[in-house]
């Protein structure tokens, strides 16, 4: 476990700048570039097409882009990896590695509970793979010799259960093992730390931030790299250089966005606990949530989101209808607050008994804590939470 310096997240991709003559990156929106030479072009086009990044001449822009490859830079440098290789969301990054993984051999283990999405794209059969879901505790016993990558989460989404990663990357043995890290961002984890081979994000979250990009990142060794730039080239799946640009901006903020919105949520976790019209509150950083002790291990903090339980569904949409400052919104790791129902949104593509297995019931509310002042989104969660414990009004007339 190692803090990222928040010097480190300020330069990251960034030292050759001064010698370009400029401030802000350049942003390069070409999509061809012109060739001097026959030859030279064409051994920049097989370096491409086998995964390397081109060193004359980029061709064409599915190939590679000079303002993307500076935001995989910056980020591999913040996971403390080699090489990363972005994508134009996050499931386009966890469907490159899945398709890298079919080239290796046909089945996967995943741990529950993962993203909703990710979890329907393992069940479509569309990658080509068979999956076995188990728990950490199972990894070793499901390893098969066509077993060709473990896919994890940890914080996992939206119980915010926390999976022992060296742990199982010693069950995994020779098989990669593959972290979301989407909601630890690398201001609070470095998988590649605990042995895992791949650190993957939904940059669209923390790493963007300000609610304006979809992006995805995958941060890994050189090698495993050229693997994913191979799926890349022939699958299309890029991202755009405006919005590499965009998520490279907001490096320099992610530190200090994640210690603020977690010194909120710390405080709003323990609120919530007290409030009458809230259950279970799930918030790594409370009392009991941590059992194998990984904050101070594994993750420098708790983190930013907190789920909690109202009584059902019914409450769960009158809190969401309430709030007035939190916005009702999917997604996180926004500079504002966002509030979801995993159950009837991110989640919805799961069946009922695959959310239930997952610990996502009709009351569970999931609470990413943005930039705001922590007073103000009690008072905004207080009214909201006040409401549904208040006893209908009879409306009785005399
Ligand atoms: C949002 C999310 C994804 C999917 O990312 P997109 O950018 O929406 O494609 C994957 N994993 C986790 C944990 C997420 O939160």
């Amino acid at each position: 476990m190692s803090q990222i310096s928040r010097t480190r997240a300020v330069h990251a991709g960034r030292a050759d700048l001064a010698k370009l003559g400029v401030h802000a990156p350049p942003i390069d929106l070409s999509s061809t570039y012109p060739l001097d030479d026959l030859d030279n072009a064409i051994s920049s086009l097989d370096a491409a097409v086998a995964g390397e990044i081109p060193a004359a001449n980029p061709i064409y822009a599915r190939l590679h882009n000079p303002t993307v490859a500076r935001c995989e830079n910056a980020i591999a440098e913040l996971e403390l990896c080699e090489s990363a290789v972005a994508f134009g969301s996050g499931m386009a990054a966890i469907t490159a590695c899945l398709l890298d993984a079919r080239q290796r051999g046909s089945h996967v283990i995943a741990l529950h509970p993962v993203y909703g999405t990710t979890e329907h794209l393992l069940q479509s059969g569309l990658a080509g793979l068979e999956v076995t879901w188990c728990d950490a505790a199972d990894v070793h016993d499901a390893l098969r010799p066509d077993t060709a990558l473990v896919l994890m989460e940890t914080p996992a989404n939206p119980t915010l259960a926390l999976v022992d990663i060296e742990a199982v990357v010693a069950a995994a043995g020779d098989v990669p093992v593959l972290v979301d890290s989407t909601f630890a961002t690398p201001v609070l984890q470095q998988p590649i730390t605990c042995g895992a081979s791949y650190v993957v994000h939904s940059a669209t979250k923390f790493l963007g931030g300000h609610g304006d990009v979809i992006a995805g990142i995958v941060a890994t060794s050189e090698a495993r790299a050229r693997g994913l730039r191979k799926v890349r080239v022939a699958t299309g799946a890029l991202l755009h250089p405006l919005a590499a640009y965009l998520l490279h901006r907001g490096l320099p903020t992610l530190p200090l966005r994640v210690e603020s919105a977690q010194a909120s949520a710390a405080k709003l976790a323990r609120r919530l606990q007290r409030h009458g019209a809230v259950g279970a509150v799930h918030f790594p950083g409370l009392h009991g949530q941590d059992p194998l002790g990984l904050i101070g291990r594994q993750m420098t903090g708790p983190g930013t989101l907190i789920a909690f339980e109202v009584e059902n569904r019914d409450a769960a949409r009158s809190v969401m209808s309430a709030i007035r400052l939190i916005t009702p919104a999917v997604s996180l790791g926004s500079v504002d607050s966002l509030l979801q129902h995993p159950a009837g949104l991110t989640h919805r593509v799961l069946s009922e008994a695959a959310r239930l297995r997952s610990g996502i019931g009709e009351g569970l509310l999931r609470l990413s804590v943005g930039l705001e002042e922590p007073e103000d989104l009690w008072q905004d969660l207080a009214q909201a939470l006040d409401a549904i414990r208040e006893p209908k009004r009879l409306n009785i007339a005399v």
